[in-house]
């Protein structure tokens, strides 16, 4: 699986707790960042994450256009509601394309361990809806 994972400045740390408690988990996919999350993730935990641009400057927009090339599988975007997000509209479109292309996402610990758990058991192949485009 592509797992991409994004974290807001103050969930950074969470990212990498997160990260470091589901390492041999992580290993077995091919995982993305963003700039500054995907740099904290490894000098945390010496996992190979691919690094796309810092959020701000277009990484969030990197990882929708992999989405849209269906090139993701799963997104764990920790993101920060309580700050305002100078590319707040990128935040939006990579939450909005996961759901054009029923990509699972995370926005939160809680779900985002819920949905690694899943990984590690396998018992959903969520994969099947990715060419659900809502047409009816
Ligand atoms: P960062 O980007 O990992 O480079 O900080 C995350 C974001 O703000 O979307």
């Amino acid at each position: 699986m592509n797992i991409a994972l994004i974290a807001h400045d103050r969930k950074k740390k969470d990212i990498v707790t997160l990260a470091v408690a589901y390492k041999r988990i992580l290993q077995e996919h091919t995982l993305y960042a963003t700039g500054t999350t995907g740099k904290r993730i490894i000098e945390a935990t010496n996992l190979k994450v691919h690094r796309f641009k810092s959020g701000p400057l277009g990484g969030d927009q990197q990882i929708g256009a992999y989405i849209s090339d269906d090139k993701m599988d799963m997104v764990i975007f920790l993101r920060d509601p309580l700050t305002s997000q100078p590319h707040e509209p990128d935040v939006t479109a990579l939450i909005r394309l996961s759901d054009v292309y029923e990509i699972p996402l995370a926005t939160n610990l809680g779900t985002a361990e819920i949905l690694l758990r899943g990984l590690k058991e396998g018992f959903v192949d969520w994969r099947k809806y990715k060419g659900n485009k809502g047409e009816s």
